[in-house]
């Protein structure tokens, strides 16, 4: 078949091809009830996310970016407040802070991992520092214990994005094991389709272990009532289709299997890229499992968008994840800011295909193309 042929950076549909039977079914059980809102689907799935993760309280909205706004909503900052957020990332992370009026203060990432630490979020600390984001970028943890201990020590909310992670598994300097998403005040995540854990549309969810926030949450998303047409609190309309719970109930099934595969394909590309000059490999962090939500390169030299170039005349897609970060954006410049590994990144990263349907034999053909490009 020719689909077979065509590289893609995710593979949505070969997927969906395996687990057939599986997800008619159960849409088919939904537009049979006609329950198409708040359908027994939404507290099912919800539930199992909860045990999952571990999470107590597991609430299902929109989509992700409307589970950060709704975070910050039910937190009650105010206009003014700052939020502490790494500049290499997906704009949804600060877009949410500012539309609330909130201030968003970029900081760096490690050129490692990808993702922001202490050393960076310590440095941002003003006396109107009210919160922080840790971004868990490209499928890992941030190094969450000193982060937690230094926002325990200045009473700040730690709010975790989880839009890339979901699955990997935290652990704590004591061996204590936890998902992400559950260790900060509230952890966000969205199930955009091409996400670890995504659905047939958009869809997002809310984690935290306290109750009372847990209920604010709940009534924050649903137009700021407890009772129904009784609006305690300003609040939006955002929930979760029960189409899509049904789908993402049959997918969080398999949610081991697709870390699994995306893991497998990871260490493919590592044996057939390792020891290429030109390029570095993602690093894995001591104190994270890896979900691989992307494999990430850094390359060398100038040359990322001539490499990209070389892949796209074989066929070969690829994506640059972020081309530019958030102080250089129109909309959140900060000319007088200077976070150079996040710059850097910018110029430097290209995302292989990544999914959990990838064969050796296509992961082989983007190696050999990834090699010939430094032979020349
Ligand atoms: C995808 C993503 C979001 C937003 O999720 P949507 O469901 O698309 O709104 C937020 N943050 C990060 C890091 C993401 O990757």
């Amino acid at each position: 078949m020719q689909d077979q042929q065509k590289i893609q950076m995710v593979d949505l549909h070969g997927q969906y091809m395996r687990i057939k039977a599986e997800i008619d079914a159960a849409v088919a059980e939904v537009i049979d009830s006609s329950a198409f809102i708040n359908g027994p689907a939404v507290g099912r799935f919800a539930s199992a996310l909860a045990q999952y993760t571990g999470a107590a309280h597991v609430i299902p909205c929109g989509n992700g970016t409307d589970a950060l706004q709704i975070a910050f909503m039910a937190l009650g900052l105010k206009p003014g407040d700052e939020v502490i957020v790494p500049a290499f990332t997906y704009v949804a992370s600060a877009e949410v802070i500012a539309l609330l009026g909130l201030r968003p203060v970029l900081v760096d990432v490690d050129r490692e991992t990808f993702n922001t630490d202490i050393r960076f979020i310590e440095r941002a600390l003003t006396p109107r520092t009210r919160a922080v984001i840790p971004v868990h970028l490209f499928g890992q943890s941030c190094d969450m214990a000193p982060i937690l201990d230094f926002a325990a020590a200045h009473g700040l909310y730690v709010v975790e994005d989880n839009a890339q992670s979901l699955g990997a598994v935290y652990t704590f300097p004591d061996g204590r094991r936890r998902h992400t998403g559950t260790l900060g005040h509230i952890g966000c995540t969205s199930f955009f389709p091409s996400k670890n854990l995504g659905c047939y549309g958009d869809g997002g969810a809310l984690f935290t272990d306290d109750p009372e926030l847990a209920e604010r949450i709940r009534m924050t998303a649903n137009h700021g009532q407890r009772v129904k047409y009784h609006h305690d609190v300003v609040g939006c309309n955002s929930r979760l289709d029960t189409l899509q719970a049904a789908v993402l109930e049959v997918k969080l099934r398999h949610l081991d299997e697709y870390c699994a595969a995306r893991g497998e394909a990871a260490a493919r590309y590592r044996a057939l890229l390792l020891g290429t000059e030109g390029i570095e490999l993602p690093a894995e962090a001591s104190y994270s499992t890896h979900v691989y939500h992307q494999f990430t390169l850094k390359v060398a030299g100038g040359r990322r968008d001539a490499l990209k170039e070389h892949l796209a005349s074989r066929g070969i897609p690829s994506m640059i994840y972020y081309p530019l970060p958030l102080h250089h954006q129109q909309a959140y410049r900060q000319d007088g800011l200077s976070l150079p590994a996040a710059e850097d990144l910018a110029q430097s990263v290209l995302s292989l295909p990544m999914h959990t349907e990838l064969t050796a034999g296509v992961q082989e053909r983007i190696a050999e193309a990834v090699k010939d490009f430094f032979r020349k």
